[in-house]
């Protein structure tokens, strides 16, 4: 069951040992990283807004706790419960070594880091088995939970008087409301971006949930319950036993268009993860982008989009219309400029997106003239970002901003012709829109011509780049303009940013 000799090891495992009553936990290197092992999939304990909660921040790895890790150990005591209960799986399912990605990466080494979450792929997809800390949304969690049960009392037919506990029957509704539904109030991991790609890479997943264990694998999903395998009790979306994981796995075998068609899924689901640090949006997708890559598949990877999905993979939308998963006024889609993704690419968003794909919604205008993109480093083209510009030649109109006469409407502004006072939906990509009223006023906007559909154009709304002549910067889309906004309007080429 072990991989074969070219896989990629960690450069680091934990070693469980014990003797007598005493556990301990030894840092051990590259020479005795080629063993069968587990990965924990865990929460590092964040709040939705990014900023860590108390007293749940991992036990890490520090460049002066290296080699006294190694020799001495870490101590039981100062791991938290989530790593003590994964310690406790692991030795009980017979394996001596579990990977932990805050203790097995030095965490203020960037080139330590740098190196070994490009091998994320590798790493959960090499472990014997991942355990998903799915239910614990920090540390203090730990991964058993109570089960639900029901005291009783009743008479035997001899007359005995008996006294019993009963466990209720395992359920996945939670579960069920998390994959599909987006509801992941009650399974913290399934908001996590690292988490999104380690579930996809790994061989075989144990979701530990608050009323049941999970499977899956790349063939299978399955639950304790066995509704997850029930062609009367699973979700439309899907057949019994199926899902987003094993859909990843039959892609990689499939067809180019399977793989950019299903990219169009990625989008979606990885959108809606949270992150710690959002200039960890492209990495923590790398690996999976590196995997569903294929010679041909979609051209260059550029931020989250094929080359080849150009310009379909462009025409994205931020999606916050959900008062019951996005609360007016909540702060959900934000745009953070720090880690350098053009605003073209929806990973330039941190919230949740919904796209076309690669499927013809409608008569495509815009012309790609030029894409120029540049990795952040040399040689890694599936992580950071450096430069992304995308030349275009389309249609043009000047417009200006407006308050939405719908404050309760799906979109929050409107957009309408420069002096022209019909106005129309505007889908922003922030939420909220943090453009102050006197920038954009005092800022030249362009809705420029993606597409037409019979009735209606679809547009990007643009701001120019201050001090530039043709450089725009997006501010989100509109797809109900009228035909007559571009009539008579010469194509001009812009550059995207
Ligand atoms: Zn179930």
């Amino acid at each position: 069951m072990k991989p074969g000799k070219d896989v990629v090891w960690p450069k680091r495992l934990l070693k469980i040992d014990v003797s007598g009553d005493v556990l301990k936990v030894v840092l051990v290197g590259p020479s005795d990283t080629s063993q069968e092992y587990i990965a924990l999939s865990h929460c590092w304990g964040t709040s939705k807004d990014g900023q860590q909660t108390t007293s749940t921040v991992p036990p890490k790895t520090n460049t002066t706790d290296l080699e006294n890790y190694k020799s001495a150990g870490i101590s039981e005591s100062s791991l938290t419960k989530t790593f003590r209960d994964a310690l406790d799986i692991t030795r009980k399912l017979g394996v001596e070594y579990i990977w932990i990605d805050s203790l097995c990466i030095v965490q203020d080494d960037e080139e330590d880091w740098r190196i070994e979450s490009r091998k994320m792929g590798s790493i959960y997809g090499n472990a014997y088995l991942v355990i998903a800390a799915t239910l614990a949304k920090d540390g203090d969690h730990g991964l058993y939970c109570e089960r639900a049960q029901r005291r009783i009392e009743f008479q035997t037919s001899a007359g005995e008087q008996v006294k019993a506990a009963v466990f209720l029957k395992a359920h996945h509704d939670i579960w069920k409301k998390g994959e599909q539904f987006w509801d992941v109030q009650d399974l913290p991991l399934f908001d996590r971006a690292w988490a999104f790609q380690e579930r996809l890479l790994a061989r075989r997943v144990v979701h530990y949930t608050p009323t049941e264990l999970v499977w899956e694998c790349s063939c299978s999903i399955d639950c304790e319950c066995g509704d997850l395998q029930n062609p009367n009790t699973s979700w439309a979306e899907f057949k019994p036993g199926k899902n987003l994981k094993t859909k990843y796995s039959d892609v990689l075998v499939d067809s180019n268009m399977a793989r950019l068609k299903f990219w169009h899924d990625i989008c979606a689901q990885y959108s809606a993860r949270q992150l710690t640090f959002p200039s960890d949006r492209r990495p923590a997708l790398s690996s999976v982008a590196r995997r569903i890559d294929f010679p041909g598949m979609g051209g260059a990877y550029l931020a989250g989009i094929w080359r080849d999905s150009l310009p379909h993979g462009q025409f994205w939308w931020s999606e916050f219309t959900n008062p019951k998963l996005y609360p007016l006024g909540a702060k959900t889609h934000r745009r953070d400029k720090s880690h350098k993704i053009p605003t073209w690419s929806w990973l330039s968003i941190g919230g949740r997106v919904s796209t076309w794909g690669i499927s013809q919604a409608c008569l495509i205008v815009v012309e790609i003239l030029n894409v120029h993109y540049i990795p952040a480093m040399d040689g890694d083209d599936y992580g950071p970002c450096g430069e992304g510009i995308i030349t275009l030649r389309s249609p043009g109109a000047p417009i200006e901003v407006a308050e939405s006469k719908l404050p309760d409407g799906p979109s929050n502004k409107e957009v309408q012709l420069v002096g022209n006072q019909n106005s129309y939906d505007f889908y922003a990509d922030e939420n909220p829109f943090e453009h102050p009223a006197q920038n954009l006023k005092d800022s030249q906007l362009l809705a420029f011509l993606f597409g037409y559909s019979p009735s209606h154009s679809q547009v990007f709304i643009l701001k120019l780049v201050p001090g530039t002549s043709k450089r725009y910067e997006r501010l989100g889309i509109a797809n109900l303009c009228p035909h007559e906004w571009f009539a008579g309007q010469t194509a001009r080429v812009i550059e995207l940013v």
